[in-house]
């Protein structure tokens, strides 16, 4: 005979946070499904290491699947797809609501930028005959995770004529790949004596990139002639081109399974486009929605959001306004009666560093995707606080759709924290809530998810959009 629950194991399930099923575990045709997802991400992640190349990956889906460049003062029908890319760096993806564009978008934001090593403007030298690049690290970084790994140069050299070769060097088998070179421990006592913040400085990011001389008596500096004439026979360039190029360093490995389970996944760059890609294929599949649809793939979340890339600029503004135009409406109204998922990437809990967290306010791997309320620091400096109204809106139409989340802070009050792009959408007068994804060694050369919340992280977005 089955054992009758007791009055207060009743009452606590009634009365207590604690989630049913909150560890995901999925079904098997669930977990075919997520796989074969997480395939398609490892393939964007290897792919779309900058910014840009994120732009050409979702172009070129976009495309195949019939959306069309935006055209402002163009009739659109409902059904219609378009997109919108801004200098080669962000993209905006919409498809058109069967509802009048006044009641407003439902919005995703995702980021396409992560932490990596630019170069400086004039960044070769030789030093002692070997060559180097000096360089200047974007983002938020522990720089003594970025010496001896292998490196990849990715990017865009604009010559003096306007004419753009674009560079991808370090991924391909055959190439020769770039390492940020480290003190060995035997001669490292003064290095160990350093603040961790300075053990790497700034200065010493530089990646060795040659050490043969060009064969000549006569002339100094042969290292880096020798350098330059292979740059010049490979991409016609000379060293007044790197005056007006963007090349970035980044991890040349390859977005691997993690785990004898292969559960998680680990890559560089997945803050934030373990988001982004979830963003992109949810408005990808999207057809005929209720309310308007809107995917934005944007630019230097990393360093704050300032510039035309970046989502303090105007060029969402100016999309949304052009959009409600063309469709008999305008920017003002939609905007404020539209809602936005800032998508985002959390701190996962680390049970190796437990004491950054308060526990009943963390993110876990693999209990879904992550609902933030507020980010900020100190005193909530700097968030949008999503609106009790909001929140309940989202957390209800998650449940309703079996989306498994769970609520997290990034870290202990008063220790750090951080910010997301959901302030500056808010500021447009919009409704905004931080969603995404826990993430262990965030901004590290080697970041790892948890496969099931990734694919949840698309389910919850298709659920936004066509829900
Ligand atoms: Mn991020
Ligand atoms: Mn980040």
């Amino acid at each position: 005979m089955a054992k009758e629950k007791s009055k207060a194991k009743l009452l606590k399930e009634k009365l207590f946070l604690e989630r049913k099923n909150s560890t995901l575990i999925l079904s098997e045709n669930e977990l075919k499904k997520s796989n074969k997802y997480n395939d398609k991400y490892k393939g964007f992640l290897d792919f779309s290491k900058t910014e840009r190349e994120a732009v050409i990956y979702a172009v070129r889906a976009a495309k195949e699947s019939g959306f069309e460049e935006f055209v402002p003062n163009t009739e659109y029908k409902p059904g219609a797809k378009v997109f919108h890319v801004n200098r080669n760096k962000s993209v905006i993806l919409a498809v058109i609501g069967a509802e009048p564009i006044d009641n407003g978008v439902n919005l995703i934001a995702a980021h396409i930028d992560s932490p990596r090593l630019d170069l400086k403007q004039n960044p070769l030298y030789e030093k002692d005959e070997l060559a180097y690049f000096k360089t200047h690290y974007y983002g938020g970084i522990k720089k003594y995770q970025w010496t001896a790994i292998p490196l990849a140069l990715h990017g865009v050299i604009v010559k003096n004529d306007g004419t753009a070769v674009s560079v991808t060097i370090g991924e391909d088998e055959n190439d020769p790949v770039f390492v940020v070179t480290d003190l060995l421990p035997h001669l490292a006592q003064e290095q160990y004596k350093r603040p961790a913040n300075e053990l790497i400085k700034g200065e010493e990011l530089n990646i060795l990139i040659g050490s043969h001389p060009f064969k000549d008596d006569e002339i100094s500096e042969k290292v880096k002639l020798n350098i330059l004439n292979i740059l010049f026979e490979k991409y016609d360039i000379v060293e007044s081109d790197f005056l007006s190029a963007e090349l970035e360093a980044v991890p040349a490995f390859k977005a691997k399974d993690i785990g004898f389970d292969k559960s998680m996944v680990g890559s560089y760059g997945q803050d934030d486009r373990v988001c982004s890609f979830a963003a992109l294929q949810a408005i990808l599949k999207t057809e005929n929605p209720k309310r308007t649809a809107v995917t934005i793939l944007t630019d230097k979340e990393e360093t704050g959001s300032d510039g035309n890339t970046g989502l303090k600029s105007a060029y969402l503004k100016y999309f949304i306004a052009d959009l409600a135009e063309a469709l008999g409406s305008n920017g003002r109204t939609v905007l404020s009666n539209s809602r936005c998922l800032s998508a985002d990437v959390n701190a996962g809990f680390d049970p190796t560093f437990p004491d950054v967290v308060e526990k009943n306010n963390a993110a876990y791997l693999n209990k879904g995707i992550v609902l933030t309320k507020f980010t900020g620091s100190r005193g909530k400096a700097g968030t949008s606080d999503a609106s009790a109204e909001f929140v309940a809106d989202i957390r209800s139409l998650f449940d309703k759709n079996k989306i498994i989340w769970q609520t997290a802070e990034l870290g202990r009050v008063d220790l750090g924290g951080g910010g997301t792009v959901a302030a500056y959408i808010a500021n447009l007068n919009v409704d905004v809530i931080d969603v995404g994804v826990g993430v262990l060694s965030m901004h590290s050369p080697f970041e790892i998810t948890a496969k099931n919340d990734n694919y949840m992280m698309f389910k919850a977005f298709d659920v936004f959009f066509n829900k």
